[in-house]
């Protein structure tokens, strides 16, 4: 990164607030909702505020020059950014830092790491941007290690080369979003996987977790982007090779996309990319209601016709975002293409849209930042940010997001809404709010993603937002949809990945860890289990 330092209690820079008449407005239209001048209980902390552990362990001599153990590094690296994140930082409650930061700025440097982490009894946790919102970058590891060190990839940002003529790159794995567009830029190229958290992750971090980025369907996950990479594990590195397809077995690649850093450490991978888009037609379609315009979406998944973004929001939340006025639900409706006109497309696709209820204004000429689309977009940016203020007023506010089958989706939704309501009545006494729209669509289902509010009380926010939190893993899995369709599965989500995949298949990812990490060092606690240690349920949702 820049050399600006991170917010580590936040999303951010250390330097960037929410200004005051912002953070007041967020405070008034949360008063409005709920009937009662809210007061803020805490006010940001400061480094310098946190009792933390003294470091257990000391980085030797040769990895002195890459080693950090001061409180602020400490601190960015001991949580994610997830709701229960902020709220123990706002708490003032990080038992479990890291004992020292490692910044490597080559492979080697990770293997120098990882072997005398492996000699050492350390855990190592790979840390891309810190974005997770799983506890997956947590340093809560259990009692089994000597220490916990946290390494950042954040130093290894280059675009080391391009292949003009298969559109590909090799980048290294610690490049933020920003950076690593800016670096493709003047060879009109892009990766165009643009997550909410574009700014402040990377690219290893969005392959160790299958990100979902910016294609609403076909490439929805970064999983496709990928044609190569390089792996430092403690036994040893590989380089897979670059092919543009291969039937030759299982993909060593697809081995690691989605490890979350508990097999190997990614330094660098191949993607391919994209040319920057030229044309573009969208349009804002209104529904009467959230279930309409499903089924106009699913016609539009069966169509054939790939719409770039085909997000659809309910009522509720197009209010609160500024995408509609809250009488309709709002589909925000996009196609783009560096080769050809949209238009076609946009003109099929608005008669399948009409045939289900659909209604529109007349689409605007490159208006895919303006109207419902651009105050979406905005609010959508912005929204990170706004946490700061809301947390120390009390309130509980957090997302969570699945896919389904379309057969089963409308009884998904109805009970996911009744559920949850009853849940958060239940944990905090009040009423609760919670709004879907869609992320990503697929010929056979949607990827549903549920944002939900409701009062809670500072002093007991953990307690509170880890009822709802069991209370929505519980409910998605037996209403059948999965853990997580692209935040990942980290440590809050591992029950339910346990749920998901058969025990024969985390036998399996067990025997491969106890291949590529025999001294079970990295990030234990995420995903499964390592056979030699029972790390069990860790950070946020531990008891
Ligand atoms: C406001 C906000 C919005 C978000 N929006 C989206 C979204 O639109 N789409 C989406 O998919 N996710 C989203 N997320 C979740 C998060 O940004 C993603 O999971 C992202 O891919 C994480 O990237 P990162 O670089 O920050 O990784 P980190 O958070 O640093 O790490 C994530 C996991 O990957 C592992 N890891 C990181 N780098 C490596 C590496 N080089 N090798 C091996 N393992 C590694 C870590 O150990 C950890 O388990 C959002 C999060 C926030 C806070």
């Amino acid at each position: 990164m820049s050399g600006r330092k991170r917010k580590f209690w936040g999303w951010g820079f250390d330097d960037q607030r929410v200004p005051e008449a912002e953070a007041a407005m967020v405070r008034e239209s949360l008063s409005k909702t709920y009937g009662t001048a809210l007061e803020a209980a805490a006010v940001p902390p400061e480094a310098g505020e946190f009792d933390l552990r003294a470091p257990r362990i000391k980085a030797p001599q040769s990895l002195a020059r890459i080693a950090h153990d001061d409180a602020h590094e400490r601190l960015v690296h001991a949580y994610g950014k997830s709701f229960p994140d902020s709220v123990r930082m706002f708490q003032r409650h990080v038992p479990e830092p890291p004992d020292v930061v490692f910044y490597p700025e080559s492979a080697r440097d990770v293997a120098d790491v990882l072997d005398w982490a492996s000699r050492e009894n350390v855990a190592v946790i790979p840390f891309g941007g810190g974005s997770s919102v799983v506890g997956g970058v947590e340093t809560a590891v259990g009692g089994s290690y000597r220490g916990v060190a946290s390494l950042d990839l954040g130093r290894m940002g280059r675009v080391i080369e391009i292949d003009r003529a298969s559109r590909s790159a090799r980048i290294e794995a610690g490049a933020f979003g920003p950076a690593l567009e800016a670096q493709l830029k003047p060879h009109h190229l892009t990766l165009r996987h643009f997550p909410q958290s574009f700014e402040f992750s990377t690219l290893g971090g969005w392959i160790a977790t299958r990100s979902g980025g910016h294609f609403a369907t076909l490439y929805t996950h970064i999983d496709d982007f990928v044609q190569a990479m390089e792996v430092v594990t403690p036994a040893g590195q590989f380089a897979t090779r670059r092919l543009p397809g291969s039937g030759a077995g299982p993909q060593p690649e697809r081995l690691m996309i989605g490890s979350e850093g508990t097999l190997g450490v990614i330094t660098s991978a191949d993607m391919r990319l994209q040319d920057a888009p030229k044309f573009r037609a969208s349009a804002a379609i209104r529904f009467a209601d959230f279930l309409s315009g499903a089924e106009a979406v699913r016609a539009l998944s069966q169509s054939g016709l790939h719409p770039s973004n085909c997000r659809l929001i309910d009522a509720q939340e197009a209010r609160g975002t500024g995408a509609g006025d809250g009488s309709a639900s709002v589909l925000v409706l996009g196609f783009e293409s560096a080769d050809h006109p949209q238009d076609h497309k946009l003109a099929r696709a608005l008669e399948l849209v009409r045939d289900h209820g659909g209604q529109w204004d007349p689409p605007r000429q490159g208006g895919h930042r303006e109207g419902a689309a651009g105050a979406w977009r905005d609010a959508f940016l912005r929204a990170p940010f706004w946490r700061e203020v809301i947390v120390p007023l009390g309130i509980i506010v957090d997302t969570f997001e699945t896919a389904i089958t379309w057969d089963r989706f409308a009884g998904f939704h109805a009970n996911v809404t009744a559920r949850m309501k009853a849940a958060m009545r239940a944990a905090t006494g009040h009423e609760g709010r919670i709004t879907c729209r869609f992320t990503h669509v697929y010929p056979d289902g949607p990827a549903p993603y549920f944002s939900f509010q409701v009062p809670g009380r500072f002093a007991v926010l953990m307690v509170q937002w880890r009822a709802i939190k069991e209370a929505a893993n519980e409910i998605v899995v037996n209403e059948g949809g999965t853990i997580t369709h692209h935040h990942a599965v980290g440590r809050d989500h591992r029950p339910g990945y346990g749920r998901e995949v058969p025990p024969l298949f985390i036998s399996m990812m067990q025997a491969a860890k106890a291949v590529s990490d025999p001294a079970a060092i990295l990030n234990p606690g995420v995903l499964f289990d390592p056979v030699s240690r029972a790390v069990g349920v860790t950070g946020a949702m531990a008891r």
